[in-house]
């Protein structure tokens, strides 16, 4: 390691069908690794069956948070373990997933935009339909979202901020509308106060880079947005992957602190070299 290690909040259970390994795996794995916190956000239930397959069912939830306040509690001392959930952001369910939101004390709510429309974009299952697809049309369409999800308010971070680049189509390079919406996007997670995740996880998807783009770091850093970081694990073997990597680009945008969270309220942690 590279750094000191920081808080790892992005890291599922097998409740949302996708993720092995228990809590507990994941926890012990954060310790042998040397963090002093992890973060669990699996993929929240949500209403009307929607795209039941790929996250956890409601009636889930009460066993998803007592399998992680009982870990947390065990490992008190050990490790700092926080009770987060990625949360959908998907137009029209905004009143159930504030209900959901408001019906647990979370150390914080990361929102994600997997889906345009009826189309999960990052769903292996459906990446033929990128073929019928304007690619520009796409990332505008999604970052589109992205500002959406943050202007509601509802939610603490911003997960893999630009997600849509997962399978590795590109919008035509110096895309003036991609630019704009990017910016827009940033400028609506400015005004809403929200976190954005620098997250790994791109880095074991075909498009092999880290979620965001550099260019989207910078942009950020320059309009003093914070940022947190997420590995995205869906196996215990993946907490904390590319964490250093993560760091140096925050590092080489002038970011030096990236952001903890405790009941919803943040706390700064400096980005450290090992000495
Ligand atoms: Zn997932
Ligand atoms: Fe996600
Ligand atoms: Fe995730
Ligand atoms: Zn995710």
């Amino acid at each position: 390691m590279k750094y000191q290690p920081v808080p790892d909040y992005h890291m599922h259970t097998p409740r949302c069908n996708h993720a092995v390994g228990e809590v507990r795996e994941y926890a012990e794995m954060a310790i042998q690794r040397g963090l002093k916190e992890i973060g669990m956000s699996d993929h929240s239930p949500m209403p009307n069956g929607f795209d039941a397959a790929w996250r956890m069912d409601a009636a889930e939830l009460p066993d998803y948070l007592q399998e992680v306040e009982d870990v947390r509690d065990a490992l008190a001392g050990q490790l700092i373990v926080r009770v987060g959930l990625e949360a959908d952001f998907h137009p029209g369910t905004e009143d159930v997933v504030q209900v959901m939101i408001d019906g647990y004390a979370w150390d914080y709510v990361m929102g994600s935009v997997h889906y345009i429309g009826d189309w999960a974009f990052d769903n292996p299952d459906e990446e033929g339909r990128w073929e019928a697809v304007n690619v520009e049309d796409a990332y505008c369409d999604y970052f589109d979202l992205v500002a959406r999800s943050a202007a509601t308010g509802m939610f603490d971070i911003i997960g893999h901020p630009d997600l849509i680049k997962k399978f590795g189509q590109r919008p035509p390079a110096g895309s003036k509308r991609v630019d704009r919406a990017e910016s827009l996007m940033l400028e609506a997670v400015k005004a809403s106060e929200t976190v954005l995740e620098i997250s790994s996880a791109g880095l074991r998807k075909p498009v092999a880079e880290i979620y965001p783009h550099m260019r989207i770091v910078e942009k950020a850093a320059a309009m003093g947005i914070p940022f947190c970081f997420g590995s995205d694990a869906h196996a215990p073997n993946e907490v904390g992957y590319g964490m250093d990597a993560c760091l140096d680009i925050l590092q080489s945008c002038g970011v030096d602190e990236v952001v903890a969270f405790e009941k919803r309220q943040r706390r700064m942690i400096a980005i450290r070299e090992v000495t």
